[in-house]
């Protein structure tokens, strides 16, 4: 069990890989069929950065104990996009199916857990995410840490982007990094579990109908 929940910060991949590959599949005019494997390994790529401290640690986590996070060698979206659009030219529905999938990673990563991306790469380091507060945690986690009374509204306010500076994220990952963030995130029903794992169940429905 303790290895399965592992799995299920996975899904979101999955899904984005398997979405990805019939999007290309529609643009190039192309039925795909072991190709959603190749979308799976696409979609998962950028978090190649995530191996060294997974092979190192056994898992992946930013927090006091651990401040670093993995997303500051790879994440940079500007490089894939340019690769992607490279690769589109030299082999449209890889290009497309690698662009596709990893901008739903990307995606993903931007709205999701762990602490944003540096979208704007390299005009600025900065980390950026959709929906969030710089307290990095979804209420009911700072609540149950005792971190939610003493936090100043501006901390608590949930905001439409929230983003840090390079010295900001070490100082928030070790006041608000957790280690445990797959049992608090997605043995848990939240905004966040609940999305992926929609994204994950219409992503299976619609690899079936392509199947039929
Ligand atoms: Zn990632």
């Amino acid at each position: 069990m303790k290895k399965i929940k592992n799995v299920l910060a996975l899904l979101a991949d999955v899904a984005n890989g398997l979405l990805a590959t019939i999007l290309a599949g529609l643009i190039v005019g192309i039925e795909p069929s072991w190709h959603f494997i190749v979308g799976i390994i696409f979609a998962m790529s950028p978090d190649l950065d995530a191996l060294p401290e997974l092979l190192k640690r056994g898992r992946v986590a930013a927090s006091a104990g651990h401040n670093h996070d993995h997303r500051e060698a790879l994440h940079y979206p500007v490089i894939f996009i340019l690769a992607g659009i490279i690769f589109i030219y030299l082999a449209p529905f890889w290009g497309w199916l690698f662009l596709i999938a990893v901008l739903l990673h990307f995606f993903n990563d931007f709205y999701g857990t762990g602490w944003g991306i540096p979208l704007l790469w390299p005009i600025t380091k900065r980390r950026y995410k959709l929906l969030g507060r710089r307290a990095n945690l979804l209420k009911s986690i700072l609540i149950e840490r005792g971190l939610w009374e003493n936090l100043p509204d501006s901390e608590k306010r949930l905001r439409i982007i929230v983003s840090w500076s390079e010295a900001e994220l070490s100082d928030y990952i070790n006041r608000f990094g957790i280690e445990d963030w797959i049992e608090k995130y997605y043995l848990r029903l939240n905004w966040v579990s609940i999305t992926e794992y929609i994204a994950f169940s219409i992503a299976i429905f619609l690899v079936f109908i392509n199947f039929k």
